[in-house]
């Protein structure tokens, strides 16, 4: 079993939900006391929130790449970023080590497919649904991405921030989601993705009647079977 270094702390919220998905992945696979060798490295993330909101992201570049390379000088094997957003600067991060980076969209874009789905709603951080480094990579797979209205972007970025990032889950604010889900669907979505590692907190795909693509479920179990396998068949 490889070592899986996990680039947490944004928010360590949804860190907590991997690091339980991977132990339950391995402990599925192997049973009794079985559990996963991981490595955390996790962030202040108000310290991170600071830098994304005054755009400093080539800050925020070098303290992702310091953050990778800790975990690779501490032995992990393959490394996942755990949230989306800061998948912006994916690239250079990879560039930086020579483990792999286990990208979340390429593992998301594959259920998709294998889904037969080629137009998908996104709800995510406001980084994520309006620049383009998302969009790109599901476009670079084949797939058409829909964001929301502005007026329903706002919502879905302040319940991220303001609510579960703090642990908070409110009845409210799953309706809402549940809405802006629906109208993603009337305008052409086969599915949504769930582009924020802290939205599966709040609603899951019984709460809607189009397919949901659960971005922390999917990342952290092909991480989890990646690091299962034999070494050369890790890239
Ligand atoms: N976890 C969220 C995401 O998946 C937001 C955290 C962040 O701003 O990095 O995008």
């Amino acid at each position: 079993m490889k070592k899986i270094g996990l680039i947490g702390g944004l928010s360590w919220e949804s860190t907590a939900d991997y690091y339980k998905r991977i132990n339950e992945y391995v402990k599925n696979q192997y049973g009794g006391l079985h559990s996963a060798k991981c490595l955390v490295y996790s962030f202040n993330f108000h310290e991170v929130v600071e830098l994304q909101n005054n755009g400093r992201w080539q800050e925020a570049t070098e303290e992702m790449i310091t953050a990778a390379q800790s975990l690779e000088k501490a032995g992990a094997e393959l490394v996942i970023i755990c949230t989306n957003t800061m998948h912006l600067m994916a690239k250079e991060v990879q560039e930086a080590i020579s483990i792999p980076l286990i990208h979340i969209v390429d593992v998301i874009a594959e259920s998709i497919k294998s889904h037969g789905f080629s137009k998908i709603g996104l709800l995510g951080t406001r980084f994520t649904m309006e620049k383009d480094f998302y969009k790109e990579k599901l476009e670079e797979h084949g797939i058409e991405t829909i964001i929301p209205t502005e007026e329903d972007r706002a919502i879905v970025h302040h319940v991220i921030y303001d609510e579960l990032c703090q642990g908070i889950v409110c009845p409210n604010s799953k309706a809402s989601y549940q809405a802006i889900i629906e109208r993603l669907a009337s305008r052409g979505a086969e599915g949504v993705i769930l582009g924020c590692t802290e939205i599966p907190l709040l609603i899951s795909e019984h709460d809607t009647l189009i397919p949901l693509f659960d971005s922390t479920k999917l990342h952290a179990e092909y991480a989890t079977k990646l690091a299962l396998l034999p070494k050369e068949q890790v890239s």
